[in-house]
């Protein structure tokens, strides 16, 4: 999604009326950065996939593009087969319009996650949805070669002959920082891989564009492509789970920093009374809130013993344990206050959970928001907190996402 495309055609000047509802229109702002590129395409499969059948006029109004850019582009897709007109609608004003769909199964991308011991792998139609979500075995060992082992997985898709030409590239979602441009993975100590060219080397082997990207972006682009970003330019992606992490999308564009660096917020310091983080620091956030910061807090309370794990606790929250919920709103508080001044100064009130812990929020969503509503500045009163239900799969559908999305999937219709 880093690249521009040429083919995405002149701009033109954007409607005035941004939006179907109200809402809409009051969360998107009057103009739009000219970098959309190579997403053209994916927006309009993405707009047509959520909302259903659209004319030409009603997708252009939708992502405020001009008619004519309309135009060219669902040619493209019409030509490949990745639309299909229907019949014109009778009984408008002027020209008859012709309303266009989505065809899910002419074309898929395939997602990849990769965690410490295993894969997910998922087949995504055009239309966005998971037909498929299978998990292999997967060692990260050097020596048990990961690279051959990633290939047979995924040439076990590319071979079968119902994906064989429908499958037009694969995406694969790392916990690490990568380089999103090349797939290079400076430190990836949960892997044990320093220095390695995960993109290159996979490109290398395959017939199909890959893109290496890490999974916090691969899912904030599935949230930009089919979650908060068909009602928001401009949003937060908050996920919870073993790490802590934070990922923004600016004027729909997911925002990667310099070498894709971005959304490393897990580490920003809170407090000097914590006890050492894996990057080395202490006092980071994550060591206060994600898994083991929970169960530390819980032991500390004596709500817990050593023995007890993440799920006893997502368990018992879920059952209404008051101690947990008092537990959960203090570190809601803790989370709160880190993330109001990152609202406050980026201006984006909206943010969608993620991640295993989603199902903690409710408790942590009492301090989470006093902390936000503490903060003297504005910006922060207005946090709009959306959850996502959250499975082992969904890094692997944004990695799927993003693959649509990759120079050479939908530019070279
Ligand atoms: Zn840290």
């Amino acid at each position: 999604m880093n690249g521009r495309s040429a083919e995405s055609g002149p701009r033109e000047p954007a409607p005035r009326t941004a939006g179907r509802s109200g809402d809409r229109s009051t969360a998107r702002p009057a103009s739009r950065s000219a970098e959309r590129g190579d997403t053209t395409r994916v927006e309009i499969l993405a707009l047509l996939s959520t909302a259903g059948p659209l004319d030409r006029r009603q997708i252009a109004k939708l992502l405020r593009l001009g008619v004519g850019t309309v135009h060219e582009h669902t040619r493209r897709l019409l030509e490949a087969g990745y639309l299909q007109a229907l019949d014109a609608q009778s009984g408008t004003v002027g020209r008859p319009r012709i309303p266009l769909r989505v065809v899910p199964e002419a074309a898929a991308t395939l997602g990849i996650r990769i965690a410490t011991d295993h894969l997910v792998a998922v087949v995504v139609g055009l239309d966005g949805r998971m037909e498929t979500s299978v998990v292999h075995p997967f060692d990260p060992a050097q020596t048990a070669d990961p690279i051959a082992q990633l290939l047979t997985v995924i040439r076990g898709y590319l071979d079968t002959p119902a994906l064989r030409t429908r499958v037009k590239a694969v995406g694969v979602a790392t916990p690490d920082t990568v380089d999103p441009d090349t797939g290079y993975l400076h430190f990836a100590p949960r892997f044990g891989w320093t220095d390695f060219p995960l993109g290159r080397l996979l490109r290398d082997q395959l017939p199909v564009p890959v893109l290496v990207d890490n999974d916090l972006t691969a899912s904030t682009t599935a949230e930009l492509l089919y979650g908060a970003g068909r009602e928001y330019d401009d949003f937060l992606v908050l996920a919870l789970g073993d790490g802590v992490g934070l990922s923004a999308v600016l004027d729909r564009k997911v925002h990667r920093g310099p070498g894709g660096v971005s959304g490393t917020f897990g580490h920003t310091y809170v407090s000097d009374t914590g006890v050492l983080c894996a990057c080395g620091a202490r006092g980071c956030l994550e060591t206060f809130t994600n898994d083991q910061g929970i169960l530390r807090a819980a032991c500390r309370r004596e709500l817990a013993s050593a023995d007890t794990d993440i799920a006893e606790i997502r368990t018992r929250a879920i059952a209404g344990d008051p101690d947990i919920l008092a537990l959960l709103a203090d570190v809601g508080a803790i989370l709160g206050r880190a993330l109001a001044g990152v609202v406050n100064l980026l201006g984006t009130p909206t943010i969608a959970v993620i991640g295993d812990n989603y199902v903690l929020w409710p408790g942590l969503e009492p301090g989470f928001l006093d902390a936000m509503r503490t903060s003297p500045v504005t910006a922060a009163h207005r946090v709009k907190v959306t959850v996502r239900p959250w499975t082992d799969s969904q890094h692997a559908w944004g990695a799927a996402s993003l693959a649509l999305g990759a120079p050479g999937t939908l530019t070279r219709l």
